[in-house]
């Protein structure tokens, strides 16, 4: 995998590339470019055999101007605190984006899961969740799942939470397990939102989704579920990888079949009637669409310069550098952007924030079809911008609707003190 960039750096370069074609001044993008705060934290826990582990942890609040913070926390080895800064600020832009009365954080742990007991990480989840807890609240940041998280960890921090502060507040937290104030679709959401991106991409490129060949990197939440609703709509998935390596079929996989293998055997690899092919080799096929799904920088720009899909749709978390991004533009790879097409964990986050405030819960059906409600909208709405404003890239043209958004925010409430 490509480290050319840091993400802090990449958020940087998106956000000045969209202030050229904005009418804000310098000291307000300043603002925008920069977290809030950073909560820094070394959690010291006790290890089944009675040692204590010291475990870094962070939590970036990025940006609170159209609402709570919200944002993911992710458990990996490779964890900085420049990834967490980037991981929060494209929270700030996914969810202005999508237009959900957000802002936007992160958080992360330095930590590999796979190493730990699961009473181990019961306890490093709590250790976060007491450290955390001064600084989250449903009104104040709601942290969810991200990268090597899910519904366990949620319901032992909202559990934390709730059990230090005395009180029920189930919306301090978002991608909770059904029975402990979940949504319905919250687990489908982030692919659910890269499919509805891919499908209008199609359309909007006046191109065919039915037939048309899909290959997808990372085949984990994301991966997985948007592999298998594209896969609904008629399209071949002919290749998809994880972090062991990826397999090749041209005459296309079952992607559900695929995800009953790898849940079976930790990994898609060896599956039968497959290639075996590598992460590199995957990301260059060519394909009509390409999914990233897995950790940031997966594409630099030398990579780019190999890769031969026509429209890729990003459920990752900053999978291309911005040398790969401009590679691929000057190329005319039509990239549909993260905070487009990833955004569906957190509308949907939002629905469950929203129901558990009303402690009210909705239909799967209400929830899938509110989500594509929203995330058709954001699509044109990046497509006027991408119009208007004559643009190359249609990353740009998030980012544009997005910073105007929080702009307007901003100056409409007033800087204080
Ligand atoms: N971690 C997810 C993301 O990167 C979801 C965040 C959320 O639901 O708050 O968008």
């Amino acid at each position: 995998m490509a480290q050319e960039a840091n993400p802090f750096e990449s958020l940087q370069e998106q956000v000045d590339d969209a202030a050229a074609y904005l009418d804000v001044s310098e000291d307000v993008i300043e603002r925008l470019k920069n977290p809030e705060r950073v909560l820094e934290t070394n959690l010291s826990v006790e290890m089944d055999d009675g040692d204590i582990e010291l475990f870094r942890a962070y939590r970036s609040q990025f940006n609170g101007d159209r609402g709570p913070y919200k944002g993911g926390i992710r458990y990996h080895p490779g964890v900085t605190r420049d990834e967490v800064k980037a991981l929060s600020g494209w929270m700030v832009y996914k969810c202005a984006v999508v237009d959900i009365p957000y802002g936007g954080g992160k958080g992360g742990i330095v930590i590999d899961p796979a190493d730990y007991s699961e009473s181990e990480l019961e306890r490093v989840s709590r250790s976060f969740a007491k450290e955390l807890r001064p600084f989250i609240g449903e009104s104040r940041d709601i942290p969810a799942p991200d990268v090597n998280t899910g519904q366990r960890e949620m319901n032992w921090i909202k559990d934390t939470y709730e059990t230090l502060e005395n009180t029920t507040a189930p919306g301090v937290i978002t991608g909770k397990a059904l029975e402990n104030g979940g949504s319905e679709g919250r687990v489908e959401a982030t692919g659910r939102s890269t499919m509805l991106t891919a499908r209008e991409a199609f359309k909007y490129l006046d191109r065919d989704i039915e037939g048309a060949t899909v290959a997808v990197q990372g085949y984990g939440n994301a991966g997985s579920v948007a592999a298998k609703l594209i896969e609904d709509l008629g399209a071949n998935i002919v290749a998809v990888s994880d972090s062991s390596g990826g397999i090749y079929d041209p005459e296309g996989l079952d992607a559900r079949a695929v995800k009953d293998f790898k849940n079976e055997t930790g990994t898609v690899s060896e599956y039968e009637g497959t290639e075996a092919i590598t992460n590199d080799e995957l990301l260059t096929l060519d394909v009509d669409l390409l999914v990233p799904a897995a950790l940031e920088n997966a594409i630099d720009g030398d990579l780019a310069k190999e890769v031969q899909a026509d429209i890729i749709a990003e459920a990752a978390n900053g999978p291309l550098t911005p040398r790969a991004d401009d590679v691929l533009t000057e190329r005319g790879v039509h990239v549909f952007p993260d905070i487009l097409a990833n955004a569906g964990g957190v509308t949907v986050s939002y629905f469950e924030w929203v129901q558990n405030r009303q402690r009210f819960y909705w239909t799967e059906d209400r929830v899938n079809d509110e989500l594509e409600r929203i995330i058709v909208d954001a699509f044109d709405n990046l497509v006027d911008a991408y119009e208007t404003h004559d643009l190359t890239n249609f990353r740009t043209a998030a980012y544009v609707v997005a910073i105007q958004r929080v702009v307007d925010s901003y100056e409409s409430s007033g800087n204080w003190p």
